[in-house]
């Protein structure tokens, strides 16, 4: 939980300070630890980008008080901006292919915002055009646009990366993240650079994703289920800088479902799919330091679990394998 030791004025207030947990299966000689971001009040790191981007817009005069934000999303972004543009007194509208989960767009709808469906065979794509689209009809409507906003990045550099930082006394060797937007990692990776450049900087991907080609690497697209990761356009991943990363792994959707299991039953983690995934590249990294693999900073991996797995229950997160996949 959020540590406030004074009652707050606005759920607005809990976003971020977020635990730092270490692993328990960690390689004796190195740290792995992971942000906890299911304890923000949306219950995910898209909270923060909903809270810092929307805040600096008002501040720059991009949206005035009782306009509207307009962003096309899969989910966790819509909760984010849902909770924040009610507290600043904006309205929400969400465009969302149809077959996403159903669960996120009945949590944009409690939040006070209006859902819009797009075809889902018009994909992301004709999501951002009718959103696009809508937010010119209307007077005094933006379009935040998480995939290009430096905004996005910046929210993670001022806030998920300084708390790190702090939480460590800067004793960091390794930054892991889950590139969706690749907002987190970029974020995180930016300060961690400035405070060290040698500090060893992973993406992590989906196997059937293909973030691996900014670094030049083989990548055979195909379907994933892991859950808000991975890229099958990297033109539409505009704040993806490979400049700043080391490494792109790819992580099986086995490996993360199995891994997402055992945080549950063994460390107490109810976590998503893209944690799974990010837990498995940073033990792994922390083994490779372990063995003296990889010379970094200090014997410290620092990786984040972006959601919760209650999000996904109703996709058999918790069953078998076969049956999350099926
Ligand atoms: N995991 C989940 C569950 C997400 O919803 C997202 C956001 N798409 C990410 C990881 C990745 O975060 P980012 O967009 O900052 O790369």
């Amino acid at each position: 939980m959020t540590v406030h030791d004074r009652p707050l004025s606005s759920v607005l207030e809990t976003v971020g300070n977020t635990p730092l947990v270490g692993l328990q299966a960690a390689p004796a000689a190195v740290s792995v630890y992971a942000k906890l971001e299911t304890f923000n009040p949306g219950a995910s790191v898209k909270d923060r980008i909903g809270a810092y981007m929307l805040e600096a817009m008002l501040e720059r005069g991009d949206i005035e008080p009782g306009g509207t934000v307009v962003e096309p999303t899969a989910g966790n972004t819509g909760i984010g901006f849902a909770i924040a543009a009610r507290q600043l007194g904006l309205e929400a509208i969400f465009v969302v292919p149809e077959r996403f989960s159903v669960e996120k767009q009945q949590l944009m709808d409690a939040l006070g915002a209006r859902v819009i469906n797009t075809p889902t065979d018009d994909g992301m794509g004709g999501a951002i055009e009718r959103a696009h689209d809508l937010a010119d009809e209307l007077d005094d409507a933006v379009v935040p646009q998480q995939f290009s906003n430096p905004l996005n990045t910046e929210a993670h550099y001022e806030t998920t990366a300084p708390e790190i930082y702090d939480a460590l006394d800067g004793e960091v060797g390794a930054v892991v993240a889950g590139c969706g937007t690749a907002g987190t990692l970029m974020g995180l990776a930016r300060y961690a650079l400035e405070r060290n450049p040698d500090t060893h900087v992973v993406a992590v991907e989906p196997e059937g994703s293909l973030y691996g080609e900014f670094l030049g690497e083989e990548r055979e697209e195909g379907e994933y289920k892991i859950e808000g990761i991975g890229t099958h356009d990297t033109a539409t991943n505009e704040l993806f800088d490979p400049d700043l990363v080391d490494e792109i792994r790819p992580v099986s959707d086995e490996a993360a479902h199995d891994e997402l299991t055992r945080l549950a039953a063994e460390e107490g983690h109810l976590v998503g799919s893209s944690a799974g995934a990010a837990s498995v590249a940073a033990r792994d990294v922390a083994e490779h330091i372990a063995a003296g693999d990889l010379d970094v900073p200090a014997d410290a991996v620092v990786t984040v679990f972006p959601d919760s797995s209650e999000r996904y229950l109703s996709k058999d997160i918790y069953r078998s394998f076969e049956a999350w996949t099926s």
